[in-house]
């Protein structure tokens, strides 16, 4: 810990977020409520995906998610055993890792189909898979209005093994919308296809975290949360259920100074000093992940104080304005989290700048050391 730039990551609050969405599964479903699969992709949300797994594998998730094989590849590096969904596309130089680190591809098209089954049958294996329907995202998947021509095929392949049919919600937090509604009637209608395509016995699922949230019948056999897990709820439906901010970005101030009237700070020249002004300098820079847009539109806590940030945002430093408090070096600066009675959380931030949360915590910077409470499983 040399950087005073630092993520800190709650396990006990991601361990207390997990358990709520299982009570949440539980409270309507008993025994037979749906398994959890934990999102992990993107380093979990930029928390760290080794750590991060290793709690949802403790807390009862019954299967990992990534992004990509390379994601996959990395978690099995780390030891982890679980089931390894893989969203994405493959690409063809992922064959070998597929197989190897025993991952379990989403197939998306029959061209897709067509070459696992030719390098399963190569290695004289049995694969299992996912299917992913595009039931209105469209993206990836399947199309739903299509599956006679698409699906037959793909079931017929020897050496596949279909484990699993999903699709993703594009509107899940907004679920009065039309186009919600008009996915889960898709996805309903894709699975009795399937049924009467002789499919069967395989986990269907759909919800991620907003959708879970929004409405138990996209539950199905398995959910996806990521966000809510990660202790960001989506607003429309924060309050279905109580989760714990999991990452907190603080700092500390390096340098105090006074600036004159008429003075400017940082580049650009874009702040200038109407007053006898205190400025403190934090050591965090868009290359930490902050926003350039905070110039001017963000706060830090200090001292449980709200400080707005001026100036430009640089690469390794931003300025606060902290005229009238008593601040010096060393202080403690909260850009997430809470400090004294007060906190910021990422949707408030993100907010400020017009982005997503998501976005946000996928861009605390590589550079930025995670430091995980209690100490990593
Ligand atoms: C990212 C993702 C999720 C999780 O989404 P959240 O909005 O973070 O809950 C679930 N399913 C798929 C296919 C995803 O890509």
């Amino acid at each position: 810990m040399i950087r005073q730039t630092l993520a800190h990551v709650d396990l006990g609050a991601l361990a207390h977020n997990t358990r709520a969405i299982r009570a949440l599964l539980a409270a309507e479903c008993g025994a037979a409520a749906p398994a959890l699969a934990g999102v992990v992709k993107a380093d979990a949300y930029g928390h760290g995906a080794a750590e991060v797994a290793r709690t949802l594998v403790a807390e009862g998730a019954a299967v990992l998610a990534c992004a990509d094989v390379q994601e996959g590849l990395e978690l099995r590096g780390a030891g982890l055993a679980a089931p390894i969904l893989v969203f994405g596309a493959f690409s063809l130089g992922d064959f070998d890792a597929i197989f190897e680190a025993r991952l379990t591809p989403t197939i998306s098209s029959p061209t897709a189909a067509h070459r696992l089954q030719e390098a399963a049958a190569r290695l004289g294996v049995r694969l299992p898979y996912h299917l992913g329907i595009d039931t209105g995202m469209h993206r990836l998947g399947l199309r739903h209005d299509n599956l006679l021509q698409t699906v037959p095929g793909i079931l017929a392949a020897p050496n596949l093994v279909l484990e699993g049919v999903y699709t993703h919600f594009a509107t899940a937090d907004e679920p009065a919308g039309e186009l919600f509604a008009r996915q889960r009637r898709n996805f309903q209608a894709a699975n009795e296809t399937l049924a009467m395509l002789g499919a069967h016995g395989y986990t269907r699922h759909a919800a991620n975290g907003a959708a879970l949230l929004a409405d138990s019948a996209t539950w199905y056999d398995l959910v996806r949360p990521g966000l809510v897990m990660y202790g960001v709820p989506p607003d429309a439906l924060k309050d279905r259920i109580a989760v714990k901010p999991v990452m907190s970005l603080r700092s500390r101030i390096a340098a105090v100074k006074g600036v004159r009237v008429g003075e400017s700070i940082g580049y650009g020249g874009r702040f200038i000093a109407r007053r006898p002004t205190t400025m403190a300098i934090v050591p965090a820079g868009y290359a930490d992940g902050l926003d350039t847009r905070l110039e001017g539109r963000g706060f830090v806590l200090v001292r449980g104080q709200r400080v707005p940030i001026v100036g430009s945002v640089s690469m390794d430093m931003i300025a606060i304005d902290a005229t009238g408090m008593s601040v010096a070096p060393g202080d403690e600066v909260v850009f997430t989290g809470r400090q004294g009675g007060d906190a910021i959380t990422w949707a408030e931030m993100a907010r400020w700048v017009g982005t997503i949360p998501y976005e946000l915590l996928c861009r605390v910077g590589a550079r930025v050391e995670r430091v995980y409470d209690p100490p990593g499983l």
